[in-house]
């Protein structure tokens, strides 16, 4: 028998879609929604959010702008955002992954960068992921720059730079 799961007291790490089918129903041990169908656990969502609060609560002291995020994909998810920065964990909360998007308030958008390296702590997936994008941002800037010394127009890199930098 599907029991109703109170899931407003997730709703820090748990966004509750108005889509039935997306909802999970908690059914003995099983708590997944029908779009899902992996029969993904009870358990495992009380370790996701876990997870997700333990994620947020560690980068909240570094860092700001984190939140939690839970979802289902043929089992429980966690990780948290910052804006286009996003990260998530392995169930054992010992490896991190981070992604760098274009999307400024996170859940989703296009993959800028992410470093494909698993960390061992959630700021260490971050740093990875940034200093990747970094090197990459290196090449570019320097084709920028070759092509504006290509046709005598050294100042074209700085306008440039000020220009994407809001500056
Ligand atoms: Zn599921």
């Amino acid at each position: 028998m599907a029991k109703k799961i109170e899931l407003s007291r997730f709703l820090d790490v748990f966004y509750i879609p108005e889509d039935d089918d997306d909802c999970p129903v908690e059914r003995g041990e099983t708590f997944c929604s029908s779009r899902c169908g992996c029969e993904c656990t009870r358990k495992e969502f009380d370790r996701a959010v876990k997870g997700a609060r333990s994620i947020v609560k560690r980068l909240n002291k570094v860092g700001v702008g984190w939140k939690g995020r839970v979802w289902e994909n043929c089992g429980w998810q966690f990780g948290a955002d910052s804006g286009s920065v996003r990260v998530w964990g392995d169930s054992t909360l010992s490896t991190f992954n981070c992604m760098i998007s274009d999307h400024v308030d996170g859940g989703g958008g296009s993959m800028l960068w992410t470093s494909g390296i698993s960390a061992t702590t959630p700021e260490e997936a971050v740093r990875h992921a940034y200093s990747a994008m970094e090197d990459r941002l290196k090449s570019f800037f320097g084709a920028v720059r070759q092509a504006a010394l290509a046709i005598d127009d050294q100042d074209h890199v700085v306008r440039m730079a000020t220009r994407i930098l809001g500056g």
